[in-house]
């Protein structure tokens, strides 16, 4: 949940320490909800200790009349797909503005894993964590012609 910070216009919220992170009975895995985007994660207590490898999502999009795939989703490891981290040891406060680049990061690191042009997501302005049409668009290099955009 993202809580209105009145003073600045920013939004926050809290990511739990491991300790408070409830533990699954059958599994053994760590049950954490992601207080960015309510996503549910089952995450294991033995994780590998995270590179800068990145996980990716695709979903089919049209370009130039042909169905093809376009990265939607994509998130560093120990990195909710929006882009709040996981636990840690300690209970960190994680600004939107902070989770919302992280989740750019983690899509620039996607598209040149596929080798696609990715200097668009510095143009863009995106005042939410959700991947709109008009971002996937940008990705996929259907720009107008405008040139740079002043930022
Ligand atoms: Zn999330």
């Amino acid at each position: 949940m993202w809580i209105n910070n009145p003073r600045n216009g920013s939004k926050s919220t809290i990511v739990n320490s491991l300790e408070n992170t409830p533990v699954s009975r059958s599994t053994g895995n760590l049950l954490h909800q992601c207080p960015g985007c309510n996503n549910l994660w089952a995450i294991s207590s033995y994780r590998p200790v995270a590179g800068d490898s990145v996980f990716f999502r695709t979903s089919p999009a049209r370009q130039n009349g042909e169905l093809t795939r376009v990265i939607s989703d994509a998130r560093h490891p120990d990195f909710c797909w929006c882009g709040v981290p996981f636990p840690g040891t300690t209970a960190v406060q994680v600004s939107q503005s902070f989770a919302v680049a992280n989740l750019h990061a983690a899509l620039r690191s996607a598209l040149s894993l596929m080798g696609e042009k990715s200097s668009v997501l510095d143009e863009m302005q995106i005042l939410t964590t959700k991947v709109t049409s008009s971002m996937l668009r940008k990705l996929r290099g259907e720009r107008s012609d405008r040139g740079a955009a002043a930022a």
